[in-house]
């Protein structure tokens, strides 16, 4: 997807902080972070949204949770807490749509969202 912000960050021709790498899911650091833990964890694959996993590619959404748990557990909050979060289209919440999974952390949240 040549307009896509994460495709870019996936090819390597834009910079990001990077915290993980596998040959399916990427994991970095959001640029305006919202917790003190503010990770995006990426398919590789480009899919624009949640609504948009089937049946061929619904194993990327549990690829991108466990790597969302593994790296809470590296990054010492899985034992406080934290949050996954998938925003989908625009009241969802979603601004870039290339689908990932917010890992968000460090700080008590609050529910609901506002
Ligand atoms: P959404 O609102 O679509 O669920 O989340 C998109 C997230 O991507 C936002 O939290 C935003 O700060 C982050 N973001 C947007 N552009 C960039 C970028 O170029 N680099 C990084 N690392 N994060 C970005
Ligand atoms: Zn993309």
């Amino acid at each position: 997807m040549p307009d896509c912000i994460f495709c870019k960050i996936i090819a390597g021709q834009i910079p990001a902080k990077i915290v993980y790498e596998d040959p399916v899911v990427l994991a970095f650091h959001d640029l305006q972070p919202q917790a003190p833990v503010h990770l995006l964890i990426v398919p590789k694959q480009h899919l624009d949204r949640v609504s948009d996993l089937d049946e061929t590619t619904a194993l990327l959404a549990g690829q991108l949770v466990a790597t969302g748990n593994r790296l809470a557990r590296e990054l010492g909050i899985a034992q406080s807490g934290y949050r996954l979060v998938i925003n989908c289209n625009s009241d969802g919440g979603q601004s870039v749509y290339h689908l990932h999974l917010h890992l968000l952390g460090g700080r008590p949240m609050h529910w609901p969202p506002g």
